[in-house]
């Protein structure tokens, strides 16, 4: 017996496995409709390397005024970002909290070290539309200031709040108010720094006998001390997280975290570098967990402006299947020797003009040529296909226009928002005629098809419909 893991699909006895396989992927016909698994109709997205989600309690941030927003216990998966301005410039604060939310951060994340930014919260509380988090550092002071303000939730790391009765403190203020807590954990601050005596008694007792996984096995025996000192006071608003650099190891404590408790999880993998090297450490870490059903809450962060972690988060998370995509879903080809227009340009300033403008999950596909184009371009709602310094373009399988290089992207623009506003209208479906475009058939007559789309003869590409 072969059983998915997320228990959709359930194919054959063992006998019966090879036909069962078969059958299952549609033994014959068109490739691409077998991977679609369409012969039998499920029209799904396989989803085999995906976990069923992890079961956690959940938490609920936020007030009447900015909204609810629930973490955990099956809710969408939160993303997060942190401003990084100072908290107590208010309107600069506000602004930057108003961007975020803008571009999709459902919760926002304030510092406060100093009593002048918990002094600024309940202004930037009154004016904010998203729920803030307080971050909270040494200073429990601050955490009970923020709790005064009337601040949606608190970020805590107990470890370097060295007073058992000051952590109890704010415990109790937030329990009464009703606020959650995260007990945050990074690599960084793990590690007695101030108490050399106390460092190499901490060291002693975890890592004896060990040679390795110290790191993990170190936060993990911190984790379960603070989530006891909350437990001995019956809170359980908690939202747990271990941060490091190392994707493998955020990889490994997470999914420790997630056998030993039932809190909601806020992954993340800290000091991740700069956009290009962080964003790629944060997907690996984040996305494995996520396919393997860990995490509630998301917070990729690296070194550039904030809303491009909230706008890769989001990524991260429809390509997952994990949140339903807002904006253009925007496909195009890598280009190669076959390339006769200036794709790269192209598509940055589809990209710019469009993801502002359209708010449908459109499906944009701009392709270097017809060649392979078309196949990859498959199901597009509007797609142009380029060569020979023109452009096709297509809008649901139909042949819209044959344009020189310089006016494919005002022509391509103006049949997105055309085709946006069709389907606004209930004249048109997104995805509804799926664009099956075979490959072209007499591909040696069209060769790289330049003749043939200059001299306007490309209609004789297959376009078929499923
Ligand atoms: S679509 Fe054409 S130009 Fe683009 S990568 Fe594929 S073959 Fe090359």
């Amino acid at each position: 017996m072969i059983e998915r893991r997320d228990r959709r699909y359930t194919v054959g006895a063992e006998a019966e496995e090879a036909v069962a396989w078969d059958m299952f992927i549609g033994g014959e016909g068109n490739p691409n409709r077998r991977a679609r698994g369409e012969r039998f109709g499920c029209g799904r997205r396989y989803t085999w390397g995906m976990q069923e989600r992890r079961q956690t309690r959940q938490i609920t941030i936020g007030d009447d005024r900015v909204g609810r927003v629930t973490i955990g216990g099956g809710a969408p998966i939160r993303v997060q970002t942190m401003t990084a301005g100072y908290t107590h410039d208010i309107d600069a604060c506000v602004a930057e909290i108003e961007r975020y939310r803008a571009a999709g951060a459902d919760v926002v994340r304030v510092a406060v070290p100093e009593r002048k930014d918990t002094e600024a919260l309940k202004e930037i509380l009154k004016q904010v539309r998203v729920p803030i988090v307080a971050d909270v550092h040494f200073h429990y002071q601050r955490a009970l200031e923020a709790v005064e303000a009337g601040i949606h939730k608190i970020r805590l790391n107990p470890g370097n709040i060295n007073d058992r009765d000051q952590v109890n403190k704010v415990i109790d203020a937030c329990k009464e108010r009703r606020i959650p807590i995260r007990i945050g954990v990074n690599e960084g601050s793990i590690i007695e720094r101030k108490d050399k005596q106390r460092r190499m008694e901490e060291l002693g007792k975890y890592f004896a006998g060990h040679r390795s996984g110290h790191l993990l096995a170190l936060m993990i025996a911190k984790l379960e001390e603070y989530v006891d000192i909350f437990r001995e006071r019956d809170f359980h608003d908690i939202v747990i997280s271990a941060k490091s650099m190392d994707a493998a190891l955020v990889i490994d404590i997470y999914t420790e975290i997630a056998a030993r408790f039932d809190y909601p999880l806020h992954l993340g993998v800290t000091h991740a570098g700069t956009k290009d090297s962080g964003a790629i450490r944060s997907v690996v870490a984040l996305g494995t967990l996520i396919a393997n059903g860990i995490g509630d809450t998301v917070r990729i962060s690296y070194a550039s402006d904030h809303i491009d972690e909230v706008k890769d988060a989001l990524e991260m998370l429809y390509c997952l299947g994990k949140r339903e995509r807002k904006g253009v879903d925007l496909i195009a080809c890598p280009t190669c020797g076959r390339i006769q227009v200036d794709l790269f340009t192209l598509v940055k300033e589809v990209e710019r003009t469009l993801m502002p403008e359209i708010e449908l999950p459109i499906k944009v596909a701009v392709m270097g040529c017809i060649v392979n184009g078309p196949g990859e371009a498959e199901g597009a709602d509007v797609a142009v296909f380029a060569g020979d310094r023109r452009g096709i373009i297509y809008v649901q399988g139909e042949r819209v226009a044959n344009v020189e290089e310089g006016d494919i992207l005002p022509r391509l623009l103006k049949e997105v928002k055309e085709f946006e506003a069709r389907v606004k209208a209930g004249e048109a479906k997104l995805g509804e005629k799926r664009v099956e475009i075979l490959p072209p058939a007499p591909i040696g007559e069209l060769g790289s098809g330049h003749a043939k789309i200059a001299a306007g003869q490309v209609e004789q590409l297959t376009i078929g419909r499923s």
